[in-house]
């Protein structure tokens, strides 16, 4: 129950529409509540008029929306008595699972693809104390795996085939509704394995059950990573942006229903426009969110431009992970100072009026 106005975490503010009750123990680390930051100066280089917010979910405790989904999943997990949980993860999902369950007091286990982890959500998953299995494969070859071995260990998977993930993660749409006062017309995401643009469509559906709006949902995806633009699985799925090199959505057909129901589409990204928008924003709206997260926003802008998103639009872009998560992809778009100058007045003078 709410003591005061302390922020009790997402399933505390959100109970009336999760599967809890009253003697539920809540493993919580005081996610969700995220900023929705309007966007000041990147709008204006469309030349068009629009309203663009992005929900920060990089401020979640682990640093990406997956702390939503993970609230919930070792809440029930824990709830039904288990004492162990299990992932793949390209990264995100593994330092959330980590962190959850060092919280909740029980063990978790994470598969994730060999070399193809962002530095820091592998330093979260060692620090959180998970047994980490990295296993010569891609994040798809890791979720079969962990289906085939939940079914022969007590194991609970909490990847987002895990129903309460998908609960917990509709909250953020809740929260857009509530801090912009309507819903948007436009509701933009990475698409990955599709468990957040399905979560974020139940949502919007729950709340307009009785009005009947909701916006358009719209998920971008990678060019190396896009089966929602092929139109079926891929068997090497490949990009920069990590969070979403995956080739076998495990939520093919309800993101396919959210697209349709909402009126919306998906379209693709180049690692380069990927790139191009995490910096735009990092160096104009001052956010630093991971690659992945950008593809929302520099899919916005495309469709800003070529009009098929008309003005007058209010639309949502989901910043889903922190940039700080993957230090190495950011410093290699970035030029160094090449070398050090003398540590002296004149040196370091001479160097600032040479940039002003
Ligand atoms: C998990 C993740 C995604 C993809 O979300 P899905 O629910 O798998 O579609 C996108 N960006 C980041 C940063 C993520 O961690």
């Amino acid at each position: 129950m709410a003591t005061g106005n302390r922020y009790l975490g997402l399933i505390d503010k959100f109970r009336a529409v999760l599967p809890v009750s009253d003697s539920t123990r809540l493993i919580s680390i005081g996610e969700g509540n995220t900023p929705l930051i309007k966007l000041e100066n990147i709008p204006a280089l469309t030349g068009k008029n629009v309203d663009i917010y992005v929900k920060y979910e990089g401020l979640n405790p682990t640093g990406s929306f997956k702390d939503r989904g993970m609230t919930m999943a070792v809440t029930k997990a824990v709830e039904e008595g288990s004492k162990a949980i299990i992932c793949a993860s390209t990264g995100n999902t593994s330092a959330s699972a980590a962190a959850y369950a060092a919280r909740a007091g029980i063990k978790a286990f994470v598969l994730i693809p060999e070399g193809k982890i962002a530095l820091g959500k592998l330093a979260q998953a060692m620090m959180h104390g998970a047994e980490i299995i990295q296993i010569k494969g891609n994040f798809d070859h890791g979720m079969q795996l962990v289906k085939d071995v939940a079914e022969h260990a007590p194991v609970t998977i909490v990847n987002s085939i895990n129903p309460y993930r998908i609960q917990g993660q509709k909250t953020a749409a809740y929260e857009i509704v509530e801090a912009l006062g309507k819903v948007p017309d436009y509701h933009c995401l990475p698409v990955g394995n599709a468990g957040n643009i399905t979560a974020h469509w139940l949502g919007y559906t729950e709340m307009g059950k009785i009005s009947g709006d909701h916006p358009i949902m719209v998920g971008y995806q990678a060019a190396g990573a896009a089966p929602f633009l092929k139109g079926e699985m891929i068997d090497d799925p490949e990009t920069v942006a990590t969070a979403i090199r995956i080739g076998r959505p495990q939520s093919w057909d309800q993101a396919w229903a959210a697209q349709k129901e909402s009126g919306g589409w998906f379209d693709l990204l180049s690692d380069e426009e990927i790139l191009a928008a995490q910096k735009l924003l990092s160096e104009k709206e001052g956010i630093f969110c991971e690659p992945a997260s950008a593809a929302s926003v520099g899919g916005v802008l495309r469709d800003i431009k070529n009009g098929k998103i008309p003005e007058g639009s209010t639309i949502v872009c989901t910043l889903t992970g922190h940039g700080l998560k993957d230090p190495d992809t950011a410093i290699s778009q970035c030029a160094v100072n090449p070398q050090a100058i003398d540590a002296s007045l004149d040196a370091v003078k001479a160097a600032i009026l040479d940039k002003l």
